[in-house]
């Protein structure tokens, strides 16, 4: 299957469309940016790193019985996917408070949450991507239904069941992550884009250390050494 036309160009991937109608292919880049683009960076294999990490997960979620928008690893940088249309929602999990939510409510950073927290967010840079409960989903028009979100909601616990033991048998705690998710050719609600330590935070369970795009975030370095580590450790290396 090859490249055609380019769709649209996101922060960290390209997708372009194909000879089928049903399927694309997202390109991984190498370009890094935080802060609603204001910190911008590249780093040599961090794309091809990203497109591997989120193969094995994709296939391990598929494997419990997560419907996913994938369908195989094509090159390095290149990933075969189901066209979907995206709900512009990004979902928040979070295991342990860090980030947004300690800045937000002031939540000690690094306490373990009574219960898993998932939060949507608007995907929108121009209002920089602001916090939004059901109501506004629906006032929004971004799902027609209620039933869509709890879907979604309950979609986004299964897969934190999943992989927060998985992670945490490879000595790395699973602290939160982004996930987005788009409606098939039926209509159905299914895993999107891409799962990787640029939207997921992990800790290395022994020591603390951060593993994720926070390195880059913070300014910490080592970013693709920590990429390759996550690598490794999925892949039992
Ligand atoms: P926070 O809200 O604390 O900044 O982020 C929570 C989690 O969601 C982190 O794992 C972070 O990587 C991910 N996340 C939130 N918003 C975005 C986003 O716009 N892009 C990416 N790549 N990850 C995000």
């Amino acid at each position: 299957m090859e490249k055609r036309e380019l769709l649209y160009e996101g922060k960290a991937k390209k997708l372009f469309t194909t000879d089928d109608k049903d399927l694309v292919i997202s390109e991984f880049k190498d370009d890094l940016t935080a802060f609603n683009g204001l910190k911008k960076s590249s780093e040599t294999g961090k794309g091809a790193l990203n497109n591997k990490i989120s193969t094995e997960l994709f296939k391990l979620l598929e494997a419990n019985g997560i419907q996913t928008h994938f369908v195989k690893m094509l090159d390095d940088n290149h990933m075969l996917h189901k066209k979907v249309d995206v709900i512009l929602i990004e979902v928040i999990v979070r295991n342990i408070a860090t980030g947004s939510l300690s800045k937000n409510l002031g939540i000690e950073d690094g306490k373990v949450l009574p219960f898993t927290l998932v939060e949507f967010d608007y995907k929108n840079d121009a209002l920089g991507d602001p916090k939004l409960n059901d109501q506004h989903a629906l006032i929004l028009g971004l799902v027609e239904f209620q039933d869509e979100l709890d879907k979604i909601r309950r979609m986004a616990r299964q897969i934190n069941d999943i992989l927060r033991p998985y992670f945490a048998d490879k000595g790395l705690n699973l602290v939160d992550f982004k996930l987005e998710f788009g409606k098939d050719s039926s209509g159905n609600i299914i895993l999107v884009d891409e799962i990787s330590p640029d939207n997921c935070r992990f800790w290395d369970a022994k020591t603390g250390e951060k593993m994720d795009k926070d390195r880059f975030r913070q300014g910490l370095g080592g970013l693709k050494v920590a990429y390759e580590e996550v690598l490794n450790r999925i892949l039992g290396k």
